[in-house]
């Protein structure tokens, strides 16, 4: 289990406990916890089921919300499928926990990403469109989904991600992260230069 850093040795509170409730959904009840950033009052969430702090470890997933696939439906990227996949998995795993942070368009937030969409339907791909907005590739930060799991107590993790970057994120913030499990989505014509460029640029581990 990893050891939370206190406040104190931190200089700062990175993320608090806010609320606590349980959360029918379609794949069960589950626990739906919201933390916020104290300064910003920015608001993350963590959707538990079962026992997370158990020692034989369970299924995880970080993933950054992304209101154009998930709300809308939109073919662009994969978010959606690998967030169905993850509350799928962890539903079947019967425990687990899916970390969602609100960092929208790689943390650009939405309407820098819908600028972002406007580049690409002229041809930039998606870390060209964010260069050429002023934005690096990927301004997400991992710290505070690595406090959120730490204040969980959650046992060892296999990390649903295809991201390599995200998990030597979360193990440098001390997690305990025992494997990562592949998160295949759907290839479209639509997601296809997006997919191709986490692939390219990014070390992704991707079938495409
Ligand atoms: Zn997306």
């Amino acid at each position: 289990m990893a050891k939370c850093a206190s406040a104190q040795e931190k200089k700062s509170v990175i993320v608090e406990a806010y609320a606590d409730a349980p959360l029918p959904t379609r794949r069960g009840t589950f626990q739906i916890r919201v933390f916020r950033e104290p300064g910003s009052g920015l608001e993350h969430l963590a959707l538990t089921l079962g026992d997370v702090r158990r020692p034989e470890g369970i299924l995880a997933r970080v993933h950054s919300e992304c209101l154009t696939s998930e709300v809308f439906g939109s073919l662009k990227c994969d978010c959606r499928d690998q967030l169905d996949l993850a509350l799928d998995r962890i539903a079947e795993a019967g425990a687990g926990v899916l970390v969602y942070l609100r960092q929208e368009g790689r943390g650009i937030g939405l309407g820098n990403k819908v600028r972002a969409y406007a580049l690409q339907a002229q041809g930039a791909d998606t870390f060209e469109a964010n260069r050429r907005l002023g934005f690096p590739d990927d301004l997400r930060r991992y710290d505070v989904a690595a406090e959120i799991l730490c204040q969980l107590e959650v046992g060892p993790i296999d990390l649903m991600t295809n991201n390599p970057r995200k998990v030597e994120e979360l193990r440098a913030h001390g997690l305990s992260i025992r494997s990562r499990v592949p998160a295949p989505g759907a290839v479209t014509p639509h997601n296809h230069a997006y997919l191709t460029a986490k692939k390219r640029r990014h070390g992704h581990l991707i079938d495409i």
